[in-house]
């Protein structure tokens, strides 16, 4: 898998030939062993999740009417549609739904989830009040809401108006009262959909659906002015607060509620992917569109649906009914209380609160923060989310807050499990020792590297692995990256001393986060603040970098100027060269040239700025626009292209990458365009961009230094050129290498076994920079950027 490789994907081949049957179901069981059950003993119990094994009545439909591979395509539940087949078992059981949520009359049908049904609610209501003449539509709903209703304002383009979460963690009435004052008093004429939640999520909470369509109903008959629409999610109490407490009115039985979604593969014991969606009639068709070329009007989002779904839906509605559910979420609310005393055995001060008719617990831990520990959140699956509390004494503060699901899959014999693992894991957890005393630098330290944490100036290894995870051999998929991100963001202590030994002279310091056993954790550094710096890295961190073990970055003296480059000597762990890098930009977007010897490799817009942290865990994406790889040969062969592969389109704006938290992903290397190219060392003729194909206009690539530009390699005179030509402006640059630099390099830049780092001596790391450090700086001076844009690398004595 390329992608645990080196952190990019690119897709793989169509197989040409089928798999034997054998191979075939081998490879499927082993697929089929990852993905957990949910009766035997040994089947994860996933306490924070609203999901539960599939009724068998409904995978027995569900096989059955797959093979007729029926389509039901459209609404049934109007015009006289809905007779035969399939569609007649979808129009019967989202008729018998909407009897469930007490309409005397509804539209509906079946979706792929909840968040497709909001999505068909809320553009209704969009469509609806923009019928009535509203200019703007807002949505309004509390912060706690499902991202599905945020993710549905996104695609319909209105505005989401999201109240913050009181304590009380529901859409209070008075809050949506006050929300249609503020609204109506904006210029023009402006159409709110109010979103309400019947089982939040988190919470299991409802919110009181009636009262808030009573306040609707106020504002449109008090000629409040505002078009008004009430969407109900009820996707994970829609299926069971019918069962469990009937009075509570979440539904159709207010006049002012219009659509409501349901979830049946959440809360309905169906398998996925099954939600429903139900309206008032006559409002389907603002969502119609006609279809001229199959004969009818579709008013649903998808398109083609699964007639087999419907059937299995059917087979629910009808084979369980009213009885079966009953007693399905009677059991459920059981084992909840038996969650509840768990959870109470294990910390006698945690504030529960399970919410009414719904199986769902919420627990705030008495210690560490409310938080549990990670072993025990993992092995449950259980997620915690900060929530307004209000304190005994009064203050509102934000608190960590677990949910627990009692889904009907969950029996006593699992709970009381839960019950002596959680006690356990709260026994005797020692209180948080207090922060050990922060120690202070050496007085005599100058400025730059008083705080290196926050100043450091030297390039950063960036390691990747999952948390508690460091150890590479026990957890191979791990990286260990190198960006331009300052120490800044990234957090960690170092600390610095003078250095006096041998080899010592003034402004000279060593670093590391141990200076006690400098070589055994994450890194040795010897710098010179103003010039240059070597870092050695530990031991596990050379087994997990891509980049080589050791790093001498050049930088100094002062401020870098455009011009010249930031320069980067890499090494092996036997101490042998690996790459010189040369950085055109600022610390975090640079175009690059990194010479190898037997390679060159031109970036174009390498953007390290997604590097982030939260905790000792980074999330990052290193993006490069295009990346040109030119592999040399020993001999004169002619310039080839390998290959241009385009992953994205350059001219187009990207996102920036999301924190690893929010991510579940390990980090990218992504690009644009890579060209891969290959030539003798020895080639000695020219050949233009246009020569080799990639003429102009063909290779577009957003650089550091001129955003979009046009990228030409050519080759002249021993030399590989790669112009930067900015497009629609004037400006650029042209990158000049030698073909035979990368093979020079190593004895100009010998280096230093570093791969038993335990073993070395500061003294030996302290040299070697003074002795690199010359000839670095040489490097750099020939590679400034002379007038015309020229970028010249070059080394004395090596061809040019
Ligand atoms: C689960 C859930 C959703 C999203 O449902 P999908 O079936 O994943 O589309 C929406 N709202 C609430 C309240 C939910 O619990």
């Amino acid at each position: 898998m390329p992608d645990l490789d080196d952190g990019s994907t690119e897709t793989d081949t169509f197989p040409e030939t089928p798999l034997s049957p054998g191979a075939l179901r081998q490879a499927l069981d082993a697929r089929l062993a990852e993905v957990p059950g949910w009766h035997s003993p040994g089947d994860p119990v996933r306490l924070g999740f609203a999901m539960t094994a599939p009724h068998p009545l409904a995978l027995d439909a569900l096989e059955r009417f797959t093979a007729r591979n029926a389509n039901n395509v459209g609404v049934h539940t109007r015009f006289g549609g809905g007779t035969h087949g399939t569609r007649r078992l979808e129009r019967e059981a989202v008729l018998a739904l909407g009897g469930l949520l007490r309409a005397d009359s509804v539209d509906g049908y079946v979706t792929g989830g909840a968040n497709e049904g909001t999505l068909a609610g809320l553009r209704i209501g969009r469509n609806a009040l923009r019928a009535a003449g509203a200019r703007e539509v807002v949505v309004l709903a509390s912060a706690l809401t499902h991202h599905s209703v945020a993710k549905a304002a996104e695609i319909l383009d209105i505005e989401p108006r999201l109240c913050p979460a009181g304590p009380s963690w529901l859409l209070e009435p008075e809050t949506v009262r006050a929300e249609l004052a503020a609204l109506a008093a904006r210029p023009g004429r402006t159409g709110v959909i109010v979103v309400s939640t019947a089982g939040y999520y988190n919470t299991g909470l409802v919110d009181p659906v009636d009262r808030i369509g009573d306040v609707l109903r106020e504002h449109a008959a008090s000629g409040g002015g505002l078009p008004l629409f009430h969407h109900v999610d009820a996707a994970h109490g829609g299926m069971i607060l019918p069962f469990t407490d009937p009075d509570v009115a979440f539904d159709f039985r207010h006049p002012f509620v219009h659509s409501v979604v349901l979830d049946p593969h959440k809360s309905g014991l169906m398998p996925y992917s099954c939600g429903v969606f139900l309206c008032r009639k006559g409002l389907l068709g603002h969502g119609a569109v006609p279809a001229p070329m199959s004969g009818f009007v579709d008013e649903t989002i998808t398109g083609s649906r699964s007639g087999a779904m419907a059937a299995a839906l059917w087979s629910l509605v009808f084979g369980v009914a009213a009885e079966g559910y009953r007693e399905v979420f009677r059991a459920a609310l059981d084992v909840r209380d038996r969650l509840a005393g768990a959870v109470r055995a294990a910390d006698p001060d945690a504030v529960l609160l399970p919410a009414p008719g719904n199986p769902v617990l919420v627990a705030g831990f008495s210690r560490d923060g409310g938080r549990l520990p990670a072993e025990l959140a993992a092995r449950y699956r259980l997620v915690g989310n900060k929530l307004p509390w209000t304190a005994p004494d009064g203050r509102v503060e934000e608190r960590l807050f677990y949910h627990f699901y009692a889904m009907p899959h969950l029996t006593r014999e699992h709970v009381d499990g839960f019950r002596t693992a959680l006690v356990d894991a709260l026994a005797d957890r020692p209180e948080p020792a207090a922060a050990p005393a922060a120690r202070r630098p050496a007085p005599d330290l100058p400025d730059a590297l008083r705080n290196l944490r926050r100043d450091s100036v030297c390039l950063r290894h960036v390691v990747v692995h999952p948390p508690g995870r460091r150890d590479p051999d026990g957890y191979p998929h791990a990286y260990s990256f190198h960006t331009f991100q300052d120490r800044a963001g990234l957090g960690e202590e170092l600390r610095a001393r003078p250095w006096t030994g041998d080899g010592g002279r003034p402004g000279l310091y060593v670093y590391a986060p141990d200076l006690d056993a400098p070589f055994a954790n994450e890194l040795f550094g010897v710098t010179d603040p103003e010039r240059y710096a070597l870092e050695v890295l530990d031991r596990n961190q050379q087994k997990l970098s891509l980049v080589g073990a050791a790093h001498f970055a050049l930088f100094g003296p002062g401020r870098r100027t455009p011009d010249r480059p930031l320069l980067l000597a890499n090494f092996h762990a036997d101490g042998v060269l690996r790459s010189v890098e040369y950085k055109y930009g600022d610390r975090r977007l640079a175009d690059e040239v990194q010479v190898f010897a037997d390679a060159l490799v031109v970036k174009v817009g390498k953007d390290g700025r997604s590097v982030r942290r939260t905790g000792d865990d980074y999330s990052f994406s290193l993006d490069t626009s295009l990346e040109l790889r030119v592999r040399l040969t020993d001999d004169a062969a002619p310039p080839e292209v390998v290959r241009v592969a385009r992953h994205a389109d350059p001219a187009l704006p990207r996102r920036r990458h999301l924190l690893r938290g929010q991510y579940h992903r390990f980090p990218n290397r992504f690009f644009d365009v890579i060209v891969d190219l290959s030539v003798g060392r020895r080639f000695r003729g020219a050949t233009t961009a246009a020569g080799l194909g990639l003429h102009d206009g063909r290779l577009l690539a957003r650089s550091a230094g001129w955003d979009l530009v046009r990228v030409e390699p050519s080759y002249a005179d021993g030399a590989l050129e790669v112009r930067l030509a900015a497009v629609g402006g004037t400006g650029g640059c042209v990158f000049r290498v030698p073909l035979g630099l990368g093979a020079h390099l190593p004895a100009l830049l010998p280096g230093v076994p570093v791969g038993d780092p335990e073993r070395l001596d500061p003294a030996d790391v302290v040299g070697w920079a003074a002795r690199l450090h010359p000839v670095a700086e040489a490097l750099r001076e020939a590679a400034r950027t002379r007038d015309g844009g020229l970028r010249r690398l070059s080394a004395p004595g090596a061809p040019s």
